[in-house]
C-alpha cells in the first residue's frame, strides 16, 4: 500500500483530505510502495503504449478519468547542441499534452482520486495551466470544478481552455500565492477537493515526466535535467520518479536536476546560491513567464532537496534572456513554448556561457507549456509583420 506521509516530520497521515500535516504543517508526499513493484522489470512497462498510465504500477489510484496524457516527443535538437556548443541537448516537449501543460500528468492521477473519495466538486488557485488542465479533466471525469485567478494576469489561452471547459472561474484580487491562500479555507471547509500541486497525488502524476525521459533514452540516464521552476512541485516530482528507479536499479545514477527561475520570482534560486534549505518568500513576484510568477513555492523545500541530493543547479533568467531563448528555440528547432517553458533553455544558455555546463553533456531541457497558451506575448515579441496592398508586385516588394 502507498502511504501519505508527512515530507518534514515524517508522520503518517490517514486522512485523505489534509493537504498539509496536521502536527507540524509540513507538506505531504507519497511514499510508493516498492515492495509491491520489487519483481517488475522495464519491459513488463514497455508492453503498453507510452503514456501516463504505462507507470501505472508507480502511481497510487487506479485509472479513473484519462485523456491520454503523456507519451510527448522527446526531441532530439541538434541545431540547438551545435549553436551552444553542447555534446546532446533534448527537448521533452510537454505542450504536446491534451491541455498544452505537463498538468496534465498531475490531473488525471488527481482528479482519478477525486471521484475515488467521491468528490462532486473540485477546485484550484492557478497562474493559468493548472485551471485549464483541472477543467478539463473534471468535465471528463463529470465534476464541478471552481478555479481561482490571479486578476489580469493570466496569458489569453489559458484563460480560454478553463472557460471553454465549463469551469466556475473567479478572479481574484491579488497574486497567486494569494489565490491558494483562500482555496486551501475552501478545502478545509469541503466546499471542494483542492487540486493544487500541494495535494500529494499531483506530483505522483507528474512523475512519469521522468519515467518518460529515461524511457525514451532506453534507460541511458542523462546527465542532467533542467527544469522551469514555480510552485517547485515539478522538479520534486522528477527526483522522486527517479529516485524510485534508482532504488529499484532500473537506473544506476541521477542526473543533476537543474531548477531555472525567473530574476523576479526566484526565492529557490536564492536559497541556492546562499547554499540554504529554506527559502525566503518573495513578496511581490513580477516576470513575463506568468506560469513561473510564484513568490512563496508550495514545494520549494522539496525542491531545494532536489537540487541539493543530484548535485543539480539553480539560478536565474531574466526576462529578456526568456524571450530569447524563445524565438531560439522556435527558429532553430521548430518548436514552441510559453516563455515558462522557455526558462530551461534560458538557463541552459546561461549556464553553458557560465561554464556551469559542460561540453561534453547530455542535457533534456524540460519545456513545460505550448506557445499558444500566451499567444499576446509572442505577438509583442516578434512583432513585425509586413503590410502590402494585394497584389504581386506589392508582395513581393516588402519581402524583398
Ligand atoms: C506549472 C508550470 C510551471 C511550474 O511548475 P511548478 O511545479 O509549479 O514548479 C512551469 N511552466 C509551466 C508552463 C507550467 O504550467
Ligand atoms: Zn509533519
Amino acid at each position: 500500500m502507498h502511504k501519505i506521509k508527512c515530507f518534514e516530520c515524517g508522520s503518517e497521515i490517514t486522512d485523505p483530505f489534509l493537504d498539509a500535516c496536521p502536527k507540524c504543517g509540513g507538506i505531504l508526499t507519497i511514499e510508493t510502495d516498492l515492495d509491491a513493484v520489487a519483481n517488475l522489470k522495464p519491459k513488463d512497462l514497455r508492453e503498453k503504449p507510452l503514456n501516463v498510465w504505462r507507470y501505472a504500477p508507480f502511481l497510487p489510484v487506479k485509472c479513473n478519468v484519462s485523456l491520454l496524457e503523456g507519451g510527448t516527443p522527446l526531441y532530439d535538437c541538434r541545431a540547438l547542441s551545435k549553436q551552444l556548443g553542447v555534446k546532446e541537448v533534448y527537448v521533452k516537449y510537454e505542450g504536446a499534452n491534451p491541455t498544452g501543460s505537463f498538468k496534465d500528468r498531475g490531473m488525471t492521477v488527481g482528479v482519478s482520486k477525486a471521484i475515488e473519495l467521491g468528490c462532486q466538486t473540485v477546485g484550484c488557485a492557478s497562474t493559468g495551466n493548472t485551471s485549464a488542465s483541472l477543467a478539463a479533466y473534471a468535465a471528463k471525469g463529470g465534476l464541478n470544478c471552481v478555479v481561482l485567478l490571479p486578476s489580469g494576469k493570466v496569458a489569453a489561452g489559458k484563460l480560454a481552455q478553463a472557460m471553454f471547459y465549463g469551469a466556475k472561474v473567479v478572479m481574484v484580487n491579488g497574486n497567486f500565492d494569494d489565490a491558494l491562500n483562500v482555496v486551501k479555507s475552501l478545502a478545509d471547509e469541503r466546499v471542494l477537493y483542492l487540486l493544487n500541486s500541494i495535494n500529494p497525488y499531483r506530483p505522483e502524476g507528474q512523475k512519469t515526466l521522468a519515467f518518460e525521459i529515461v524511457d525514451q533514452l532506453n534507460f541511458e540516464v542523462p546527465d542532467r535535467i533542467i527544469i522551469p521552476v514555480g510552485n517547485a512541485a515539478n522538479i520534486w516530482a522528477v527526483y522522486k520518479a527517479l529516485s524510485e528507479w534508482k532504488a529499484l536499479g532500473w537506473i544506476d545514477k541521477m542526473p543533476k536536476l537543474t531548477g531555472i527561475q525567473a530574476e523576479g520570482a526566484a526565492p529557490v534560486a536564492k536559497a541556492f546560491k546562499e547554499g540554504s534549505s529554506d527559502f525566503q518568500p518573495e513578496l511581490n513576484p513580477e516576470t513575463i513567464a506568468t506560469a513561473i510568477r510564484i513568490g512563496n513555492p508550495a514545494s520549494g523545500r522539496k525542491a531545494l532537496k532536489a537540487i541539493y541530493d543530484t548535485k543539480g543547479y539553480s539560478t536565474t533568467v531574466t526576462d529578456a534572456e526568456i524571450l530569447d531563448a524563445q524565438k531560439l528555440l522556435g527558429r532553430k528547432e521548430g518548436v514552441g513554448v510559453e516563455p515558462a517553458s522557455a526558462a530551461s533553455i534560458a538557463g541552459l544558455v546561461k549556464l553553458r556561457n557560465e561554464g556551469v555546463i559542460d561540453s561534453d553533456e547530455r542535457v533534456v531541457c524540460v519545456c513545460t507549456g505550448n506557445v499558444l497558451k500566451d499567444p499576446d506575448t509572442v505577438i509583442k515579441s516578434c512583432g513585425n509583420i509586413l503590410n502590402a496592398e494585394p497584389n504581386v508586385t506589392d508582395v513581393k516588394r516588402v519581402i524583398a
